[in-house]
């Protein structure tokens, strides 16, 4: 049997399950909420065009409007100006958007601190564990944040000093872009930098150093407790928005059972 012929009976019988790691899109889906002056997404919404009447008899069809950023979403090298000559979310390799992906979970120093931030210690003591991470693959990043998904304020976690959401230190944002075989990092915040991430030196280092480092960001999973430490595969597939720099994205993960 071909390789392609055995994963459709693995899907088929379960023994790959495929795990939705997207959030559903909705008006309710939360944004990110930047401070003065700095602009801001809109949420996604609908806009019916027809639905079996008078402007459609047969048929019912929307217009969506939604930011590239909304959502579960994949960041572009071009999002930032440290990758401003690199890829827009078009040009990124179809190759690249199938790959290994590890788990590495923090979801009790996130429960106890909301500000917690993954240090390059973390990883390595995963690494030590779980083997090495993957050569071109994700590491995505679990908090438990995604239990929040349903509700703007809980998931932003925001009072008068800001958004408090778990991330990555300015050292592991930049070890992770520069001395790993990572193709990206995937959270499920927001972002993939923590809330506070604007007053680090740099400001957004997550992004600062992936994105400048030609890697890529995937933000608002869920699920990720049902995939093992390492071994799971990622399907990543943001829509070739020419010139975009990210999409709403639907992320799959195969794990064998
Ligand atoms: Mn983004």
């Amino acid at each position: 049997m071909s390789l392609l012929a055995q994963l459709v009976t693995a899907v088929a019988t379960g023994s790959v399950e495929v795990v939705d790691l997207t959030a559903p899109l909705s008006q309710q889906t939360p944004v990110l909420r930047l401070p003065e002056p700095f602009a801001n997404t809109v949420h996604f919404s609908l806009r019916e065009l027809s639905r079996y009447d008078e402007r459609g008899p047969a048929w019912y069809w929307n217009d969506i409007v939604t930011g590239e950023h909304t959502g579960t979403h994949f960041d572009a090298p071009i999002h930032w100006v440290t990758g401003r000559n690199g890829d827009d979310v078009s040009q990124v390799a179809p190759q690249r958007l199938v790959a290994p992906a590890v788990v590495l979970d923090a979801t009790t120093m996130a429960a106890a601190d909301p500000d917690f931030l993954l240090q390059v210690d973390h990883v390595q003591e995963w690494t030590k564990t779980h083997g090495a991470l993957p050569e071109g693959g994700w590491l995505l990043y679990r908090t438990g944040w995604d239990a929040r998904s349903d509700d703007e304020n809980d998931f932003l976690n925001a009072d008068e000093t800001g958004s408090h959401t778990p991330g990555i230190s300015s050292e592991c944002a930049r070890w992770l872009a520069t001395e790993t075989p990572l193709i990206g990092v995937g959270v499920e915040t927001v972002g993939t930098d923590a809330g506070a991430a604007h007053g680090f030196d740099p400001p957004f280092p997550c992004h600062a150093f992936l994105l400048g480092a030609g890697k890529y960001g995937l933000t608002q999973l869920r699920n990720l407790d049902r995939l093992p430490p390492q071994g799971a595969v990622v399907i990543a597939a943001p829509l070739p928005i020419v010139g975009g720099s990210g999409s709403p994205t639907r992320v799959l993960a195969l794990v064998e059972r």
